[in-house]
């Protein structure tokens, strides 16, 4: 096995200590499996992470988690977890996009793309997110709050949806998201709505997108209707866009913590600063290789990022890298909640933001714990290498989106967090997925995690609890290791 250190009997191994590692390994032991977790890092939760940031511990990581699937609040009752669910405040997110004119008539014959209208350069236009919408596309284009995005134009446009025939070979040859928001309701509708929110909730744009997968029951209604106006109308939910969304008091990395906890009592074993080098499949399992030891098991569970999953299945695989910078400013214009709980910041904004969340708005806990005037917000960068350095260029950031003239004295506290290695937006190629799949498959491998599931918590731990059981069926516990 190894030359150089202890070897370790397990039934299952799990390499990664993120939510989707701990899951496993909550399950597996409380089933009475013999499990052992190795995470690199120094702490187990992986995006799930914490800083200390004016005097409170805060998310660095995740911070919330979608309500489509009841997967979290599952698993903070199964386990007991000591943690308290919270919903977001009522204010909802603003959306930023490039100040525009748009030409009194734009209606088929002469519409003119969004994109190629002048904007002022630097001019930012912020509005609430619209009550009634799907993915962007509008239940009433007529509606003050879509109106005032789209402009009278884009209305009269849009407007114009409810006539339009339903082509024969649509379900057949369905366009893109984009494509179909664009001959459906028109360009500003597509370019200023729907793509912006597509970008924030799916982390993709709508030109790789289709309705059909990110709203099946509204493209069938469509289908049905003729019109998707009146589909949108029949099924958008009466509260605001981004409000499908649960918190945890205290911070979304409380979980990971509790999970841990809760794992540990159940008699998983969970090693940090301890990073897998090598996985050597074998005929009744596997030999990992770790520094100074090694590892037997009968199953093991790859729940890391990509890359670090293609290197130990030997299988190249680019990851994304995303950066977070985090702030702490005591400014009483912020003290009012400007932009309700953040902005999602539209392509051609000139800004180094793709979104902006105003934390203490969004969590009465943490408003609570913070002192008078003083904000925390998160700023994701729009690129991963370049932009929101310093001070100054966040305080310009911060006012272009905010609309506070906060000055770079303002911020008391800066935190930069950068995640090498995060699953990449799917394009119109394989995703790494399918290609890490079919490469620990060949090898006996189990993957889970945000690799295998999609990223985002409704979908990484019901994933993670589904291996689990599985692995519970095929595992019969090995003896305690003092009788090895
Ligand atoms: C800034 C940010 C904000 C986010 N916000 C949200 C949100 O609000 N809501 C939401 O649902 N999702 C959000 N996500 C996504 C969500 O956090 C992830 O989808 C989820 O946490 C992934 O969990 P995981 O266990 O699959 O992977 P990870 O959390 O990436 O865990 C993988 C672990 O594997 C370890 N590892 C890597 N290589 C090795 C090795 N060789 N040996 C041992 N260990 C190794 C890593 O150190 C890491 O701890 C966010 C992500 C980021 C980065």
């Amino acid at each position: 096995m190894t030359d150089h250190g202890p070897t370790e009997m397990a039934d299952v191994a799990v390499v990664g200590g993120g939510i989707a590692g701990l899951v496993v390994a909550w399950e597996l032991a409380r089933a009475g499996a013999r499990v052992i977790v190795c995470e690199a890092d120094a702490t187990a939760g992986g995006m799930l992470r914490s800083g200390r940031i004016a005097g409170v511990e805060v998310d660095l990581g995740a911070e919330s988690f979608a309500t489509r699937t009841t997967g979290v609040a599952d698993l903070v009752a199964d386990a007991a977890l000591p943690l308290e669910l919270t919903a977001p405040r009522a204010g909802g997110a603003q959306l930023a996009v490039p100040a525009r004119e748009i030409p009194a008539s734009d209606g088929p014959a002469r519409e003119v793309p969004a994109s190629d209208v002048s904007a002022p350069a630097g001019a930012v236009e912020r509005h609430p997110l619209p009550r009634r919408a799907v993915a962007g596309l509008p239940a009433d284009p007529a509606a003050d709050d879509v109106a005032r995005i789209i402009g009278a134009a884009g209305v009269a446009r849009a407007l114009q949806e409810r006539a339009l025939p339903l082509p024969a070979d649509l379900a057949a040859a369905e366009p893109s998201l984009a494509e179909l928001a664009r001959t459906r309701y028109g360009s500003a509708v597509a370019e200023r709505l729907v793509d912006p929110l597509c970008r924030s909730v799916h982390s993709r744009p709508a030109s790789a997108l289709r309705l059909s997968a990110v709203a099946p029951n509204l493209w069938a209604e469509f289908l049905r209707r003729g019109s998707l106006t009146a589909a949108v109308d029949a099924l958008a939910p009466a509260e605001r866009a981004g409000a499908a969304i649960g918190g945890i008091a205290g911070g979304m990395w409380c979980l990971a913590d509790a999970l841990r906890t809760a794992a540990e009592r159940a008699g998983a074993v969970v090693r940090t600063q301890t990073p897998v080098r090598e996985i050597r499949s074998t005929g009744a399992g596997a030999v990992l290789t770790l520094d100074g030891g090694a590892i037997v098991a009968r199953h093991v569970v790859l729940a890391t990022g990509p890359a670090a999953a293609g290197r130990l299945l030997g299988h190249e695989v680019a990851a994304e890298p995303v950066r977070l910078v985090t702030v702490a400013v005591v400014h009483p214009g912020l003290t009012a909640h400007p932009v309700g709980s953040g902005v999602i910041v539209a392509p051609g904004v000139p800004v180094d933001a793709k979104a902006l969340t105003h934390a203490n708005a969004k969590w009465a806990w943490l408003d609570a714990a913070l002192n008078p005037d003083t904000h925390i917000l998160r700023l994701s960068a729009r690129d991963a290498g370049t932009g929101l350095r310093t001070h100054d260029e966040v305080a310009t950031a911060l006012r272009a989106l905010t609309g506070v003239p906060v000055q770079a004295t303002d911020i008391r506290a800066l935190v930069e967090t950068r995640w090498d290695d995060a699953v990449p937006a799917p394009g119109d190629g394989p995703t790494p997925t399918e290609a890490l799949t079919a490469a620990a498959l060949a090898r006996g491998i189990h993957l889970t995690g945000a690799i295998a599931a999609g990223t985002g918590l409704a979908s990484v731990i019901p994933h993670a609890r589904a291996l689990a059981r599985e692995l519970i069926a095929a595992t019969t516990p090995v003896p305690a290791p003092h009788a090895l």
